[in-house]
């Protein structure tokens, strides 16, 4: 789905340059669910960017579903992002004065041509999937922390997307609550889904199937779990 090869990443602010990444490579496939650990500072986010077609890199080649998207302007970029990648942040960026349902519903009615009903119908489902059935006339700031980033998964899923990035999505949560975000993850995953989720945290990282190691920009190492 994604191939990158030897990717890097430098920050120019006022002539003072900062390399983030160095020259990475990865490939992620259809299904997977892959974890991205790192130290704070190590370039997770920055990758994260890049292969969410949020960010170009400075340099190295990127293929998504074997298209090279190094020609593309802006434009086909975040449409394809829009189309094929969704994202979840470790703050929800919910809409507080909008209800738990149309939080969900709304980015369907931006991208596609579809009505209301059939946006709602749909988030109803997806919302469903993530146990909040019971929460769609609630606002943001009625819901914990865990729920919150529930209707953010939600709300990722609505266009489905090939892939879903997620960057530090338990950052914000208790322990508890961090495990039952992987559960879903990994419930999600099992039904299909492509997920990426970037962590410094190892027992989050360690609930992934693949764990990939980041340090100073570099890939250290890249293991799947047996069996
Ligand atoms: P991580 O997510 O692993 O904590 P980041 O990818 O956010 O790491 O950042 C890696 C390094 O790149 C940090 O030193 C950070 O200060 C720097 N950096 C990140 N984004 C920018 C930016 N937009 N401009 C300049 N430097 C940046
Ligand atoms: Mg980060």
């Amino acid at each position: 789905m994604i191939k990158i090869k030897n990717i890097k990443k430098e920050y120019n602010i006022e002539g003072l340059v900062t390399k983030v990444l160095n020259g990475v490579s990865l490939e992620i496939k259809k299904g997977e669910f892959i974890s991205i650990m790192g130290p704070s500072g190590s370039g997770k986010s920055t990758l994260m960017h890049i292969l969410g077609l949020l960010d170009r890199a400075t340099n190295g080649t990127y293929l998504f579903n074997s298209q090279d998207i190094s020609g593309w302007d802006d434009k086909k970029l975040a449409s394809m992002r829009n189309s094929k990648v969704g994202f979840v942040f470790q703050s929800f960026f919910l809409l507080n004065r909008t209800n738990i349902l149309d939080n969900v519903a709304l980015p369907l009615s931006y991208t596609k041509d579809q009505t209301t009903i059939n946006s709602r119908q749909r988030a109803k489902t997806i919302l469903n999937s993530v146990n909040l059935s019971h929460r769609l006339q609630h606002f943001p700031n009625q819901i914990s922390g865990g729920e919150k980033q529930r209707v953010a998964i939600a709300r990722a899923l609505i266009n489905k997307p090939s892939i879903v990035f997620a960057d530090e999505p338990t950052g914000n949560l208790d322990s508890n609550s961090g495990k039952q975000i992987m559960k879903i993850f990994s419930d999600l995953n099992k039904q299909g889904n492509t997920i990426v989720v970037v962590t410094h945290d190892i027992n989050i990282a360690k609930k992934a199937e693949r764990i990939i190691k980041i340090k100073d920009g570099l890939i250290i190492s890249d293991n799947k779990k047996r069996g």
